[in-house]
């Protein structure tokens, strides 16, 4: 709808491109692309321009939109890839009675729960009880199966991601029930990082023609990272890749120093250093078979911090009017102060994930008010430059 709307002229025989159709003189429509069922409209999102960030630093701040896919996040692209695998593997049926079991309280539950409906298995998301109602209600309303589990650390085997693990060797284990159960582990099934090494990295190739120089990103699973920087690397050996990471990630240090110590351990003693962020969906403190997927692909770190994420999420409503999660906030923080680091006149490509709309109640609840009369604080202020 967004490119339909833009009507260019594209030569005097009066041709004229709207979206995808061709339109001759007399308005005689050619059907060129129909993008068959939900699955059809993952992926290639378009590369954005964010002109605020560019015109701030000199650099050609450039984002894929991932908030553009059906389900709302690049998790769409990671959902279909791994149902797609496992169909290719014999492990799913359609309309056999298959289910999906993933523990998740992300992006990933939506759309597993999506490309579930499109393609014939039921859906089953296991997720911390404390969990927004809002992100319930919509696993529900697309049809998953949603059981709350009470919170639990990583290895308790209560918790959410170990119980959806559980619940699909239950289910592979009773002859009694119709159908199989798949434990998706975004986590660590490869199909996710390598569906940005199929789709993801060499879309951002083609976009720019190959004209990239620093790719910047945070990770969870590490699946985007891994996947996007290892196409793009092989095709541009000088690209520099930088992990965006919020405060209580690991990967920092596992970055920076190549082991995941935090900073208190480092210094001598072993308190554990307990943090908390308002960002959500980046930031894990142990290394994923989708993060470290056999050689080492990023180059540098930059930690962020919450009070950055926040005013840039407000920045970018107020010069862009580009309404982002807080992921994509800290993606964007960071590009900024690489930017700002190497200097005017590089490309720099970063992702936004998904929309502030999934982040109301937490992240955009501690923005604050937007509106009346905007702050317009210069980029540089809401950076700090020393933690770069
Ligand atoms: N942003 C959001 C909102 C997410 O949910 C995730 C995934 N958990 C990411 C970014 C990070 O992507 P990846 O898992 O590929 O590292």
């Amino acid at each position: 709808a967004l490119v339909a709307s833009r009507l260019t002229r594209e030569d005097d025989d009066s041709t004229f491109a709207r979206g995808g159709i061709q339109m001759t003189g007399d308005d005689e429509a050619v059907k060129t692309e129909v993008r068959v069922g939900v699955e059809g409209l993952i992926g290639n999102t378009p590369l954005m321009k964010v002109k605020s960030l560019s015109d701030a630093t000199g650099c050609e701040i450039l984002a894929k939109v991932e908030m553009m896919n059906p389900g709302g996040s690049a998790k769409d692209r990671i959902a279909l890839a791994i149902v797609e695998r496992a169909e290719a593997d014999g492990l799913l049926r359609p309309n056999s009675g298959d289910v999906v079991y993933e523990g998740t309280s992300g992006s990933t539950g939506i759309s597993l729960a999506m490309i579930c409906r499109a393609k014939g298995y039921r859906a089953h998301i296991c997720l911390p009880d404390d969990t927004s109602t809002e992100k319930v209600d919509l696993l529900e309303k697309l049809g998953a199966e949603v059981e709350k589990v009470p919170p639990a650390s990583i290895v308790d085997k209560r918790q959410y991601v170990n119980q959806a693990r559980a619940r699909a060797s239950e289910r592979n284990s009773d002859d009694s029930v119709e159908g199989r159960g798949l434990f998706a582990d975004q986590f660590e099934n490869e199909a996710n990082w390598k569906a940005h090494y199929d789709h993801t990295g060499p879309e951002i190739y083609k976009q720019t023609g190959g004209k990239v120089d620093v790719f910047v990103t945070g990770a969870g699973t590490g699946g985007t990272i891994s996947g996007v920087s290892r196409y793009l690397k092989q095709k541009l050996p000088k690209l520099k890749v930088v992990l965006a990471d919020p405060p209580g990630s690991g990967l920092y240090n596992k970055v920076k120093y190549g082991v995941m110590f935090d900073i208190m351990e480092r210094e001598g003693t072993r308190r554990r250093h307990q943090v908390d962020t308002l960002v959500e969906g980046i930031g894990i403190n142990r290394v994923t078979r989708n993060f470290d997927v056999g050689r080492p692909l990023v180059d540098d770190a930059i930690r962020v911090t919450d009070q950055e994420s926040l005013a840039m999420a407000r920045f970018l409503v107020e010069h862009d009017g580009l309404f982002v999660g807080s992921s994509t906030a800290v993606n964007c923080v960071a590009a900024a102060k690489y930017a700002l680091k190497i200097g005017p006149g590089h490309t720099i490509v970063t992702i936004i994930c998904d929309s502030g709309a999934r982040h109301l109640s937490k992240f955009w609840k501690a923005v604050g008010p937007v509106g009346g009369e905007l702050a317009a604080v210069p980029l540089e202020d809401i950076l700090n430059l020393s933690s770069t």
